[in-house]
């Protein structure tokens, strides 16, 4: 071959850098517009049929670069590549047996777009990456915001991002420009802090929901969802190890959903349990008088004490109250102060509403059979010399501060007739 033919030919077009827009895909009918010019010219100069194919093969690896767009598509350019670049080893070798200057001079250049493409193609991998990962913290924050899991829905940020989210829609803003501008750097880092910000926000809902279920445990232990918050708090923390936005923010979900079923089995449960304590203790039956319903008491059946009008009780009951009035008035000098006694049932009622974990169940308490006070002025305080004097002297009268009312609900104030 003639040596000096090497640069008789117009020099290879240097290969001008992609542009990436559209080396993306994104405007069609762009890419390829000076490779095509390449392909012509390499067939042109490859005289060898079998050599032409892989000639070709190579440049139109560097052109399809161009063509598509996706993960998939890219990951399959870099095999074509790969493959492509083999072949064109074998030419080379040709070549450079037969000193075939032009032949190589052009595959010089294939080989050059071929890297480009390569590296586009990786870039390009990378930013799907990227928005992936982007895609997935805003369905990530959509859990976590609105408590419900939607893998279907297109993934959008709550309109008012929550606290421990705040700034996600600025952070997803900068993503967006930063792949525009295909700056994969930068947004990747910007989406990496997202995805801690994410992390962090489903690690709290989780450490809540195991908070809130910690006093209801020993209420009710054997509750499935009891033991499924702990699974689900174990399933965020590890999601988190991996970054795996969407597992932790379902898992954080499904942990708030289980804690809030223990919650109200719990409350089902000491609503039981009070219930049945509180009918134990003033039961329908035990306090019952007279053929008169709890709570609905016709005036005319009940009398007040001597020193105060306002109180109403069973007429034993108010007299009781009177002697043991006089005794303590003897000993500080000054009447019991009576703050309620008979409860009507709407009373009830409301005092439930305003002491839910105080008050008996309506239609059970011992207001409302009239034997029962609430006391006041220093009775009230279980340290103060008049409860002290009461707990050792109102019993010779007929009352008690009963003992439910000195251990499982502490009530120093309520008074009961017991005759
Ligand atoms: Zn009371």
């Amino acid at each position: 071959m003639r040596p000096a033919s090497r640069g008789s030919h117009a020099a290879p077009r240097r290969l001008r850098a992609p542009s990436v827009a559209r080396a993306a895909g994104r405007h069609a009918g762009a890419p390829g517009g000076d490779t095509t010019a390449g392909v012509s010219a390499l067939l042109r100069a490859v005289p060898n049929p079998s050599r032409r194919v892989v000639v070709t093969s190579v440049v139109f690896w560097a052109t399809a670069g161009g063509l598509f767009s996706g993960h998939q598509v890219a990951t399959h350019q870099q095999a074509v590549a790969a493959q492509a670049h083999r072949h064109a080893v074998v030419v080379e070798q040709a070549a450079i047996a037969s000193d075939d200057a032009r032949t190589l001079d052009l595959l010089a250049d294939a080989t050059r777009r071929q890297q480009s493409a390569q590296i586009l193609a990786a870039h390009r991998v990378s930013m799907f990456d990227t928005a992936g990962r982007a895609q997935k913290v805003v369905l990530a924050a959509s859990t976590l915001t609105t408590g419900t899991v939607d893998e279907l829905a297109d993934p959008q940020l709550p309109a008012a991002l929550p606290p421990d989210l705040a700034g996600l829609d600025e952070a997803l803003a900068r993503v967006r420009v930063a792949l525009a501008a295909q700056d994969d750097v930068t947004a990747r880092a910007v989406v990496g802090g997202m995805e801690q910000q994410v992390l962090a926000a489903a690690q709290a809902h989780a450490s809540t929901a195991a908070d809130r279920v910690a006093g209801d445990l020993a209420v009710v232990p054997g509750d499935r969802n009891a033991t499924a918050v702990g699974d689900l708090v174990a399933r965020v923390q590890q999601a988190a190890a991996t970054t795996d936005v969407i597992g932790a923010a379902q898992a954080a979900v499904s942990a708030d959903g289980a804690a809030t079923a223990v919650a109200q089995a719990a409350s089902v449960e000491r609503a039981r349990v009070a219930s049945s304590a509180a009918a134990a203790r003033n039961g329908v039956d035990r306090g019952a008088w007279g053929g008169n319903v709890n709570g609905r008491i016709p005036a005319s059946a009940l009398r007040s004490p001597a020193f105060d009008s306002k109180v109403l009780l069973r007429e034993d009951a108010a007299r009781a109250l009177d002697r043991l009035n006089a005794a303590f008035r003897a000993k500080f000098g000054r009447n019991i102060a009576v703050g309620d006694s008979y409860r009507s049932l709407a009373a009830q009622f409301s005092t439930k509403e305003q002491r839910p974990t105080l008050a008996a169940a309506p239609g059970t308490s011992n207001h409302g059979w009239g034997l029962a006070v609430d006391l006041t002025g220093g009775i009230d305080d279980a340290a103060s010399a008049q409860h002290t004097w009461m707990d050792a002297h109102a019993a010779e009268f007929g009352w008690v501060n009963p003992d439910w009312a000195k251990s499982e609900r502490f009530e120093p104030w309520h008074w009961e007739f017991v005759g």
